[in-house]
């Protein structure tokens, strides 16, 4: 049908030598598209949106343009909304029943917080609020709350003796299958594994029941537990780029198991620092290699989440700022994990600097592969604020020297193909859904030019830069600082 349109128009130009009309709900006029499976900008092209689908793409010129919505675009570029493929919406301290409802609302308010700055998906990825984000999604579908597409995993999985708030705990087999129909009943769409308390045998298992189900699993591994092995087990996703360290050090040492039991599994800790350290005088790059080959080969994703291990040091003041629009409970939480950096001994600190380093020997690597990389903050209460820090993120890699279309395309399209919707979403073709971020400087030049955002398309809905400011000053206006 729409191969019709553009073919009507083109018949109409040739036999009556005038300009054909279209209309559409929502028009972006003489708009350069940014095509970012190709890394390449399309100028001047009319995009017309019916309804929240991207209907026809021409260029610029071929129709008259009718709209209620005729948006200029001129000197502008379009690119898909962006992804978040690791973050959270979570409360910790939901049984301290002060926090509740407050934490509740602080949480529901984040999701107008990742809108405002073009993230129009985001993936969950484990907490404590699983019965409000499941209501949340609900309403974000029907279009009564503003909020990205959420992508849920429910609850994380741990194994004996959970860690986090709200984790389910798993010990045997008959655990994984209840767990998996419970959390499928939910329609969940992977499942978040933590390998804090797991037994590496156990772990693999609820990575394999999770193929077997059809749903995606994301592995946040510590230091026991192999990720190459995750890998092999058909693991969908590695929570965080940094777990791959183990795997390069050559080394699965099962005395870190006892370091977490005894609590000594902190960067603040002397042996847990030595630990690491030693893991990183070992690391081979030609192992490195090889394993960002295996997760090319067995389609295991890796998720940045690049920031989040240096923004509580050096890059500090730069995260504060964006905490003006969240409210105080997810404030103090994001604070309190810089304080408590700020209060590191050096040798804590310098092993950050080192896992920074060696995100950086990841990123360089992975252009050259074809593993897939996707974008992923880890914002959320005691970690970032969400909205500017997925801009930072991708700043912060793009300062690194990678290209500004690779990290484009792997916080679009990457994301969508990874998800399965590629064939809706991902990329601004025609067919798709319009889920767009209007830009007023072109991010192939500079990754750092998604911050200059001009409008948001949430689901064909237009949001102009009025609109966005007006969102961030009621955030900010409800949270002001005191
Ligand atoms: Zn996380």
């Amino acid at each position: 049908m729409k191969t019709n349109l553009v073919l009507t128009i083109a018949v109409q130009l040739a036999i009556f030598g005038c300009r054909p009309k279209v209309s559409g709900d929502l028009i972006f006029s003489n708009v350069n598209v940014i095509d970012v499976i190709e890394g390449v900008t399309i100028e001047n092209q009319d995009v017309v949106i019916d309804g929240n689908q991207i209907n026809t793409i021409i260029p610029h010129g071929q129709a008259k343009l009718y709209s209620d919505q005729l948006i200029e675009g001129d000197g502008k570029f379009l690119i898909p909304g962006l992804w978040d493929m690791h973050m959270h919406l979570r409360a910790r301290k939901l049984e301290k029943e002060q926090y509740k409802d407050e934490l509740a609302e602080e949480n529901k308010d984040l999701l107008s917080l990742h809108v405002v700055n073009g993230i129009t998906s985001v993936h969950e990825m484990g907490g404590d609020l699983t019965d409000l984000l499941l209501e949340w999604r609900g309403s974000i579908r029907s279009g009564e709350l503003l909020g990205p597409n959420l992508y849920l995993t429910g609850p994380k999985i741990e194994g004996k003796d959970p860690i986090f708030a709200g984790s389910y705990s798993v010990e045997t087999e008959s655990d994984i299958d209840s767990i998996i129909s419970l959390l499928m009943g939910w329609k969940v769409d992977g499942i978040k594994i933590m390998d804090g308390s797991f037994e590496p045998e156990a772990l693999f298992e609820v990575i394999k029941a999770c193929k077997q189900a059809g749903l995606k699993s994301y592995a946040h591994l510590f230091i026991a537990t192999s990720p190459l092995e995750a890998s092999n087990s058909h693991l969908s996703g590695l929570a965080h780029m940094i777990n791959l360290v183990p795997a390069a050090a050559l080394q699965y040492d099962l005395s870190l198991r006892e370091m977490r039991a005894k609590q000594i599994n902190n960067p603040g800790h002397p042996a847990y620092t030595t630990y690491l350290n030693s893991l990183y005088d070992r690391i081979n790059d030609g192992i490195l290699r090889e394993i960002i080959q295996t997760y090319a080969d067995n389609e295991t994703a890796l998720i940045s989440t690049y920031n989040v291990v240096r923004s509580q040091s050096t890059t500090r003041a730069k995260h504060i700022q964006t905490l003006k629009y969240v409210g105080p409970g997810i404030r103090k939480s994001v604070l309190d994990r810089f304080e408590r950096t700020k209060r590191m001994p050096s040798v804590a600190l310098h092993l950050i600097e080192r896992n920074f380093d060696f995100n950086n020997k990841v990123l360089q690597l992975l252009p050259e592969s074809n593993a897939k990389l996707l974008i992923g903050t880890d914002s959320g209460f005691g970690n970032l604020a969400p909205g500017l820090s997925y801009h930072y993120e991708l700043d912060a890699m793009g300062s690194q020297g990678v290209r500004p279309s690779y990290l484009l395309k792997a916080a679009t399209y990457n994301a969508a193909e990874f998800m399965g919707k590629h064939d809706l979403e991902g990329s601004v073709t025609i067919g798709k859904i319009a889920d767009l971020v209007l830009l007023n400087k072109n991010p192939l030049q500079s990754i750092r030019n998604t911050q200059a955002i001009n409008g948001v398309v949430r689901n064909g809905k237009f949001l102009d830069r009025n609109m966005l400011d007006q969102i961030l000053q009621s955030l900010a206006n409800k949270y002001e600082a005191n």
